[in-house]
């Protein structure tokens, strides 16, 4: 038997067991051993009957003296054991547990973990863990014991003997593929297996710990750089010229001046652009940084090394308020801009073709593309990113986005891109003043949303958000509050709805009558959230807004503030419970988005931050990713083995297991 061995194979897993094991993704033994733990119980100490207090956690080791079954009134087996240990008895409680009584025998000894406590008004261990053994090769009691994740119908205790089994006949067996040189930090990679599951101490477990967790991010690290460097080297692409004097005036054309961090950051990617080796960089800037205009000036400079750019959004909404951004941008110097919906051809392939995920259908030719430019990127998974760069062959590659990332994220998960940071906002924005209200101040409010609507600025109303999915019912729930807000509340304003079922043209019409201020106040459900820009708006309005994480509720703010007008956010809870006031406040204080993401992480926990997607992609087993100290060490450690070893010739099984890895790793 080695890891690789099939579950199936070894004796005693029938076809039952493995449709279990089948749920948890266990097939192999490597599979099996390296289902870890998530924690431990802590059973080390061996107490005396006669001693032990209740609410302890204890393990006793003594002689049954008596073991029966009784009955509930509803028919539920009680197994009831008496256990001496020479100091004392105790009573010992199963429930519904038909095997316990086949198992124990009268005179034997066992020994047994568990919390000591009261049930029907008498002190007894209630369905305890417990295993015939001597003291010391218990498995399940007398140590710290391991608990196992969704186990699905395969207990604890059954993984744990299993793997006990195993353990030994598989160590001589293994290989590890890392050379030593980079592990010398840490426990061999057999023993580390060995005591990730049977510890005998805390500090073995965090040691365990440490080495399976380098693996880990060594292995992602070894794969996306290795990736970065493949990539670099095999695909050649086309260097753009940078004509210095035509972008400077395209700059100094546009309706404002630049940030610095504009700049800075156009730089990164002017160098990246003008190599043959394809750019593949991220554009990290808060809501409101103007990264649209950064892409712009790129999608210019690819326009005057004649080729054409392509810009993906995640939403219709986003690509129709980009295709009019770029359009008015672009087109007094001649370029052509067009929106592709995959409902009809181009006649005339436009220079910059702008569009949603449509855009990875087949029916587009993609093949003179120069740069893609893909925003909001985190909204896309992984794999529909590198489908649309692969059939473009070898563009330049820019993504765009909003949320907030970690040093230790940017490393790991973005470990095979570039990164720049737009770390300043425009000149005269003012912070969006925030307010959770209360509802008992609703009429206030709304009275002074309508004196704003006089004065000549517009609202947006977000209703709550129901399903991520936009169905149905949030178009109703939306249609709902709109209907409500028109008749009863606002009945001499200009009232538009918008939401996730209406038709591309339907949603059009209603974001343009907006943005020419057709309308007043646009009532919608979140489907406003990514990218709308429209400086003339100063109110959002979120309903529910306890239904939403921190950093979705902050870029649902950043809809506003996006001129010099002083604008607001005003908060509405269903539920009005203090846990809810006090997570919402934060926004009235808290204004910025790395600082709410973090909040979010310790709140919610981080899907909240990577969105499922991108999360799913890359589930860390064992890692965590905010241990900076070991992912740079991980990366470093990579780095050394692929800069004398590209193709890992010389590094046979770490290549080997490589390629088995990213069978089911994303690109
Ligand atoms: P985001 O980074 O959220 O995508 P946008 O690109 O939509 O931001 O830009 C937000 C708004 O700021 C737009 O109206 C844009 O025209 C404006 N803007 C961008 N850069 C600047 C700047 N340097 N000075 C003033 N306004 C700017
Ligand atoms: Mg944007």
């Amino acid at each position: 038997m080695d890891l690789s061995t099939k579950l199936v194979h070894t004796s005693g897993i029938g076809p039952s067991l493995q449709a279990k094991l089948d749920k948890l993704n266990l097939t192999t033994v490597e599979d099996l051993v390296t289902h870890y733990p998530f924690r431990y119980e802590d059973f080390a100490k061996i107490s005396k009957i006669a001693e032990a207090r209740a609410g302890e956690i204890v393990t006793f080791s003594g002689d049954v003296l008596s073991i029966k079954n009784t009955y509930t009134k509803s028919h539920k087996i009680l197994t009831k054991a008496i256990l001496n240990d020479g100091s004392g008895s105790v009573e010992i409680i199963w429930f519904n547990n038909r095997w316990i009584i086949k198992n124990i025998k009268v005179g034997d000894k066992i020994q047994t973990s568990g919390k000591l406590d009261f049930f029907a008004g008498k002190l007894g261990l209630i369905a305890p863990e417990w295993e015939k053994v001597d003291i010391n090769q218990a498995l399940h009691t007398g140590r710290l014991v391991p608990v196992y994740p969704e186990t699905y119908g395969l207990t604890s205790k059954w993984l744990r003997a299993k793997i006990h089994q195993f353990l030994p006949q598989i160590t001589p067996t293994i290989v590890d593929p890392i050379p030593v040189e980079a592990t010398k930090d840490f426990l061999p990679l057999a023993k580390a297996l060995e005591k990730i599951h049977f510890p005998d101490t805390y500090s073995e477990i965090l040691q365990a710990k440490k080495r399976l967790s380098f693996d880990e991010l060594f292995y992602i690290q070894l794969s996306t750089l290795k990736k970065r460097e493949d990539w670099q080297n095999k695909q050649v692409t086309k260097a753009f010229k940078i004509d210095k004097e035509k972008l400077q005036e395209f700059i100094d054309k546009l309706p404002f001046k630049l940030t610095k961090a504009q700049d800075k950051v156009i730089q990164e990617v002017l160098k990246d652009v003008n190599k043959t080796s394809p750019a593949n960089r991220l554009i990290q800037g808060e809501v409101g940084s103007g990264k649209t205009v950064v892409a712009a000036v790129i999608i210019y400079l690819a326009y005057l090394n004649g080729l054409k750019s392509l810009l993906m959004a995640p939403t219709e909404i986003l690509a129709f308020q980009h295709n009019a951004t770029l359009t008015k941008l672009l087109e007094p110097f001649g370029i052509s801009v067009g929106l592709y919906t995959g409902s009809k051809k181009f006649t005339n392939i436009p220079d910059v073709i702008v569009g949603t995920h449509a855009l990875l259908s087949e029916k587009l030719e993609l093949n003179d593309i120069g740069l893609i430019v893909v925003d909001e990127q985190q909204r896309f998974g992984v794999a529909q990113r590198s489908l649309l760069r692969a059939r473009a062959k070898s563009p330049h590659f820019i993504t765009m986005t909003a949320t907030p990332i970690p040093r230790t994220v940017a490393l790991t998960i973005y470990g095979d891109l570039d990164l720049s940071v737009i770390d300043e906002m425009p000149v005269g924005r003012l912070e969006v003043k925030t307010h959770y209200v209360p509802e008992i101040k609703r009429e206030d409010s709304y009275k002074f949303m309508e004196k704003v609507v006089q004065e000549g600025q517009q609202i947006y109303i977000i209703t709550p958000l129901i399903d991520e999915s936009e169905t149905l019912v949030s178009a109703k729930a939306a249609k709902a509050e709109f209907e409500k807000l028109q008749t009863k509340i606002f009945p001499n304003l200009k009232l538009g709805l918008l939401h996730g079922k209406l038709k591309p043209k339907e949603k059009e019409e209603v974001i343009n009558a907006f943005k020419n201020h057709k309308i007043d106040i646009l009532v919608s459900t979140s489907v406003v959230e990514v990218g709308m820009d429209i400086p003339n708006a100063t109110i959002m309005v979120i309903e529910g807004a306890e239904r939403f994480g921190l950093s979705q509720l902050h870029q649902l703010r950043g809809r506003v503030g996006r001129g010099n007008l002083q604008s607001y956010c005003f908060l509405f809870a269903e539920q009005e419970i203090p846990q809810v006031i006090s997570r919402l406040k934060n926004l009235e204080h808290i204004h910025d988005g790395l600082k709410l993401a973090e909040l979010d992480l310790q709140i919610r926990g981080s899907g909240e931050i990577f969105g499922t997607r991108q999360s799913g992609d890359w589930d860390l087993k064992i890692a965590s990713l905010s241990n900076l100290e070991l992912i740079e060490q991980a990366r470093n450690e990579a780095k050394k083995i692929l800069q004398d070893d590209l193709t890992l010739d010389k590094h046979q099984p770490l290549l080997g297991k490589l390629l088995n890895l990213e069978n089911i790793m994303p690109d």
